[in-house]
């Protein structure tokens, strides 16, 4: 917090497309102050005296920075994507040995896009089908989304407490890829075009009906109040907390 009571943020990934938009929402806020804004082949030590850093990168790189950040007991507010299972536990072991710290991965800051997924996952159980369709521009390097494969894990949980099987598919000839990727258990299909934002469908089917939850970012501005309220509310989350959610009150 130094003297001026303001929360002290660095950005990593600071000359990014996300980067930039943190970098002017940091400095604009009247709650926070931008300490360091670094970038590839920067001094990760010019984080060391913040509260909290914002991380946009590459999945290559975001661990690394984590690694040093928590060691030097600054709390991480990461959107860049990419994070299996694996990695979270990679988290709570640097964690387990940094009282104190917190970290909060999130997939998508969007506000619209985290009640997207929330309605998914409220619908999960009572459609005996359910396929997602992502859509985003050309030059993301990852697919599919990290919001695709949050809101897969979230469905497919809600299905396995209530009993809910796979959906139904009868495809025995396909043309690799031609049935989108399966994360657990929920079929994936991403688009990249050019144009396009960040979009998602969740499509639910069952017995003369569908339901379709949709979704659209049409501007990075769209994630900023919520890497705001992450910023501002880490201090008060201890440990690592995976998605949003539990950030909206
Ligand atoms: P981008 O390519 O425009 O920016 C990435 C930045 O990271 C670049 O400026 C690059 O130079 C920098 N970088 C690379 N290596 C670095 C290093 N070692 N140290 C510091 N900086 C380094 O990408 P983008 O569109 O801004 O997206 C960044 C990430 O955020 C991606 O993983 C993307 O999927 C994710 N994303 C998440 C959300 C969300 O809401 N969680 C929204 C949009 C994008």
């Amino acid at each position: 917090m130094a003297g001026s009571g303001l929360i002290q943020v660095g950005v990593v990934g600071a000359r990014g497309r996300m980067g930039q938009q943190v970098v002017q929402t940091i400095t604009d806020a009247h709650t926070c102050e931008l300490r360091a804004a670094v970038d590839q082949g920067d001094d990760l030590n010019l984080l060391n005296d913040c509260d909290v850093i914002v991380d946009f990168t590459t999945p290559e790189v975001v661990m690394a920075t984590l690694e040093h950040c928590i060691a030097q007991g600054v709390h991480c507010v990461v959107g860049t994507t990419g994070f299996d299972e694996d990695r979270l536990a990679q988290l709570r072991t640097w964690l387990a040995a940094a009282p104190g710290v917190n970290v909060l991965v999130a997939p998508n800051f969007g506000i619209g896009a985290v009640l997207m997924m929330q309605f998914a996952q409220l619908a999960a159980p009572y459609f005996e089908s359910v396929e997602i369709i992502e859509l985003h521009h050309p030059d993301k390097v990852d697919a599919p989304s990290g919001t695709a494969r949050r809101t897969a894990e979230l469905i497919a949980h809600a299905r396995d407490e209530r009993g809910v099987g796979r959906s139904p598919d009868s495809t025995t000839q396909e043309i690799p890829g031609a049935r989108g990727a399966q994360v657990a258990d929920v079929r994936v299909h991403s688009v990249r075009a050019r144009g396009l934002v960040a979009h998602q469908e969740v499509i639910f089917g069952g017995q003369g009906e569908t339901l379709t939850i949709r979704h659209d970012s049409m501007d990075r501005s769209s994630f900023m109040p919520g890497v705001l309220l992450a910023v501002e509310s880490i201090a008060t989350h201890p440990g690592l907390t995976v998605g949003l959610d539990s950030f909206l009150s």
